[in-house]
């Protein structure tokens, strides 16, 4: 992985041949494209196996690895060495989900909506589904825009159900802060996750213009950060 820059996080870091990361930026929003961009991670991991990609649409489909091109689905599974499913953010969140004694995880892309569809829990009924007991389940929750920075409309508060009360808090202008990354934190714990196996990176993409892309503060020219977990080949 010499040519990366990425965030990783200890917990997952112990796990004998998980290869993880979630991307750091390389240059200035636009200087390079999706493709580009794909192809410079693909390059750099191929030692280790195939970068899975998908085309996600905030929605709250698991895509399950071997899969070709990049299908439409917001959460890869992958469940054989030499897989290995990424997911691409700039401000949304990516969750890198692992069950390391069945050596299969998920790359989960969750941004609001997402989230508020259950991106995360279709992504560990999925394992789940393919043996893994949720209380063994490892949760890495990377860098996205925290609840600091992230402004939004209380049009989006229904979305949450009785979540709402705990994810949203008034900002500074009067308008309503959602913190996403506590919303799927919530979520995983629900569905049996144990508190301390749920890690984060806690750094927030929009505050840390030298070290993430971020749509809301780029616009629409952002760069994407790939975020990737499988087992090495
Ligand atoms: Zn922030």
């Amino acid at each position: 992985m010499t040519a990366l820059r990425v965030a990783t996080l200890p917990a997952l870091a112990a796990i004998p041949g998980l290869v993880h990361g979630f991307e750091r930026r390389t240059g200035p929003a636009g200087h390079e494209t999706r493709d580009a961009s794909r192809a410079r991670v693909g390059a750099a991991l191929a030692g280790e196996g195939r970068l899975l990609l998908l085309t996600q649409v905030h929605g709250r489909r698991v895509e399950t690895a071997p899969w070709e091109g990049v299908p439409e689905a917001d959460a890869g599974m992958v469940r054989r060495a030499g897989d290995i499913a990424g997911v691409e953010t700039a401000d949304c969140l990516p969750i890198l989900l692992v069950d390391p004694k069945r050596r299969q995880a998920v790359a989960v892309h969750a941004g609001w909506r997402g989230t508020s569809l259950g991106i995360a829990e279709q992504a560990v009924l999925a394992l789940v589904a393919a043996g893994s007991p949720p209380e063994e389940l490892l949760a890495g929750l990377g860098p996205a825009i925290g609840p600091c920075c992230y402004e939004v409309g209380d049009e989006l508060r229904p979305a949450f159900g009785s979540d709402a009360d705990l994810v949203f808090a008034p900002g500074p202008r009067g308008k309503a802060h959602l913190d996403v990354p506590l919303a799927n934190a919530l979520q995983l714990a629900r569905l049996g996750l144990r508190p301390e196996n749920i890690h984060r990176v806690e750094e927030c993409t929009h505050c840390s213009p030298d070290l993430y892309h971020s749509y809301r503060r780029d616009g629409r020219g952002a760069g994407r950060m790939i975020n990737f977990v499988g087992w090495g080949a």
